[in-house]
């Protein structure tokens, strides 16, 4: 490991002073560790020929009684290798990630995905071979390394310690795509797949992975999972979200088969309740900005009763960004 000058040292002891306040002063949710990394079990489903999506054994059951979910992945073999989707939280999770392809293929993995920035979408990329190619959005790869360890804190603040997210360590994406822009792989056999980076979605790290020949999404963190779920708009961002998660919905042909960040596979139709839900805040809290009402005030007003179905982070995520974030956002704009 690179050794740090006595400035880098003092900077970085900074940033982990500050990001202990951040996440002092943050919005806890009910109960750490939202999943628990070390009782989670993924498994294999296959979405169509040579395509497969990974996701948590307990996806089927729970994701309807709004149970948290772990992160959902995937990958496609193609006539070269593997494009791996997610690499999830930690090295358990990794390791039966490659169980789950070994299980299909000897083929290489020559190709990985990170959708977001967020520890259970990226941080065990040191694990692959080193001739695997790390693909990201661009800010991703910026943000990550610039604040590993600010992310890493982060991460072990929602997900605990003990989890193995201690040990992981940062490695750098080799081919970025940047804001309003998109990659395409063909794997052959018809097996194209796109990365879009339409901008932030939840944060500005997201990236969607769409194959257009067989109508399959990865949708990652900006659509969580269907209702009960509600988004996770905790990154402070709600206006540029909520207009980019319309345009990936209306982008969707309605057979298109959807697989959410965290949640059970599903369709167009599973993902609508995001939408709504984003929908009806903008609407509710746009009422309140004009009415002159304080943040505090609109927190009294804008309950949204008729959306918290029982989802565990309902209140955490309502309450703690998803409005707050929706009231600075709309503030800022009469402002202008
Ligand atoms: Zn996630």
């Amino acid at each position: 490991m690179k050794k740090l000058n006595l400035k880098q040292a003092i900077i970085c002891l900074i940033l982990s002073c500050l990001c202990r306040v951040v996440l002092a002063q943050a919005p806890m949710p009910p109960t750490i560790p939202i999943w628990d990394a070390n009782k989670v079990t993924l498994e294999l489903h296959k979405v169509s020929n040579d395509i497969y999506a990974i996701i948590p054994a307990t996806a089927e059951t729970e994701t309807s009684k709004g149970i948290p979910q772990a992160t959902t992945g995937g990958f496609i073999v193609g006539e070269k290798g593997v494009i791996l989707i997610e690499v999830m939280l930690t090295k358990r999770l990794y390791d039966q990630e490659i169980k789950l392809i070994r299980s299909v293929t000897d083929k290489p993995i020559i190709f990985a995905v990170n959708t977001s920035d967020h520890g259970d979408h990226c941080f065990s990329n040191y694990l692959l071979p080193p001739s695997t190619s790390i693909i990201q959005n661009e800010f991703a790869r910026e943000n990550l390394s610039k604040n590993y360890e600010i992310i890493k804190n982060f991460m072990v603040g929602l997900f605990g310690s003990g989890r193995g997210i201690e040990n992981t360590v940062f490695r750098p994406a080799d081919i970025v795509i940047p804001k309003n822009s998109n990659l395409k792989v063909d794997m052959g056999g018809g097996k194209v797949v796109e990365l879009l980076n339409v901008g932030t979605a939840q944060s500005p790290a997201d990236l969607f992975v769409w194959m257009p020949n067989q109508k399959i999404f990865w949708a990652g963190n900006p659509f969580i999972a269907e209702s009960p779920a509600i988004p996770w708009l905790f990154d402070g961002y709600f206006l540029e979200p909520a207009a980019n998660l319309k345009k990936m919905y209306d982008f969707l042909p309605d057979d298109a088969i959807v697989i959410p960040g965290h949640g059970r596979i599903t369709n167009k139709a599973g993902i609508k309740y995001t939408i709504d839900y984003v929908e009806e805040l903008k609407k509710e809290v746009q009422a309140a900005v004009d009415n002159g009402f304080t943040l505090e005030q609109t927190k009294a007003t804008v309950t949204m009763k008729d959306y918290d179905k029982g989802y565990v982070l309902f209140n955490w995520l309502h309450y703690g960004y998803n409005l707050p974030n929706a009231y600075k956002d709309i503030n800022d704009n009469k402002k202008k």
